[in-house]
């Protein structure tokens, strides 16, 4: 699988200001993006006055939010004890998934980390753009929180968006956690945390089993759905890697085809996956999605409330699904009989009244 090059990613391309060195030299290479992008500069920001989700006293909650992340994000690396402990692969595996859990995280797995986990070169920071990527941990730990299924069923709305930034603030304080832990136990250990990524969260999680890719391009655990955000640790300290578990989504993602047609912006294929640098899936128009959450002021999130599986599906029906077209049926019959075309929930939740 060709690597991701971060500068490539609507976040990155987002952060390059007018007339900078990374403008220049991301324009320069690619012209075809510039009209676009700087349509999308100009319209106002997420969160922000002039869109349509905007109230002055919900909107900087989430804000606040994003602002401390960005404070918190240059912590993700760190000193290494120089008394290292010994530790055995598969007692360090358990307790880490064991303390991962007891700090709020619901799935947590171990992936062996491959280069295509990485992306090739950094994009999103003015003081990182353009670095190359070329050292790798051997393993990542990664683990995902959950986000409120009454916040996410609200969306586009204000909730969807203070969720998100809350799934985000979790999974950052458990990854900052882990690594000054395994730090302190004498291995090097670096936070994968929103703003400072050098991995591809989702593609971690997906080998390390904790779901799979969805036709939106995000990942579907069988627990949450999408209602999760992910964190990733990765380490040069000996732990066991799980395994990849493919329980069908592609195939129930080619039935169901129901976040096309709830998706804003049109931005989710319709048809079936492409062969995309050697990899068949589909692929989501991210300008479009991006245009979406501008205008909102919210990331939108229609399509993570959408999903079925963010609703809840019983074990039995997915643990059948993948050799049986009557269990992928009966899941889309259920979830029509009790939320029709979404589970959307207009009155504002308590916190926001
Ligand atoms: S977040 Fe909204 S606009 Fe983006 S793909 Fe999902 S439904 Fe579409
Ligand atoms: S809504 Fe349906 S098509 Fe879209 S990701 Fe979820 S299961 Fe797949």
């Amino acid at each position: 699988m060709k690597r991701i090059d971060e500068r490539d990613t609507m976040f990155a391309r987002m952060s390059y200001q007018k007339d900078s060195e990374q403008y220049n030299d991301y324009y320069k290479r690619n012209p075809d993006k510039k009209e676009i992008d700087d349509g999308l500069r100009d319209m106002p920001h997420i969160c922000g006055e002039g869109t349509a989700t905007f109230h002055p006293l919900h909107s900087p909650f989430a804000d606040a939010g994003f602002r401390f992340l960005g404070d918190m994000k240059k912590y993700v690396e760190g000193d290494v004890n120089k008394n290292k402990v010994e530790v055995e692969a598969e007692e360090i595996s358990k307790k880490i998934k064991k303390f991962s859990k007891y700090l709020g995280a619901k799935l947590v797995g171990v992936a062996h980390m491959k280069d295509y986990h990485f992306y090739s070169y950094r994009g999103r920071n003015p003081e990182t753009y353009g670095e190359k990527i070329d050292k790798f941990h051997k393993y990542g730990i990664v683990f995902a929180v959950e986000m409120d299924k009454d916040m996410i069923n609200r969306a586009p709305q204000c909730e969807e968006v203070i969720a998100v930034t809350k799934g985000y603030m979790d999974a950052a304080i458990i990854g900052m956690w882990l690594s000054y832990y395994i730090r302190e136990l004498g291995y090097e250990a670096r936070n994968h945390m929103d703003g400072n990524y050098l991995v591809v969260a989702p593609l971690v999680a997906q080998d390390a089993g904790l779901g799979e890719i969805g036709r939106n391009g995000i990942l579907i655990t069988k627990e949450y759905g999408q209602r999760i955000r992910l964190g990733v640790v990765t380490t040069d300290m000996p732990l066991i890697p799980d395994k990849r578990e493919d329980f069908g989504i592609k195939e129930f993602c080619r039935v169901c085809n129901k976040c096309p047609k709830s998706c804003p912006g049109k931005a989710i294929p319709h048809g079936d996956m492409e062969l995309i640098d050697g990899v068949e899936r589909w692929k989501i128009e991210q300008e479009q999605c991006y245009a979406v959450w501008r205008r909102l002021g919210t990331d939108c999130g229609v399509c993570l409330s959408t999903c079925p599986f963010s609703q809840g599906v019983s074990m039995q029906l997915i643990d059948k699904m993948k050799n049986s077209k009557e269990s992928m049926g009966e899941i889309l019959k259920e979830y029509k009989e009790k939320y029709g075309i979404r589970p959307y929930i207009r009155e504002p939740l308590d916190i926001l009244k």
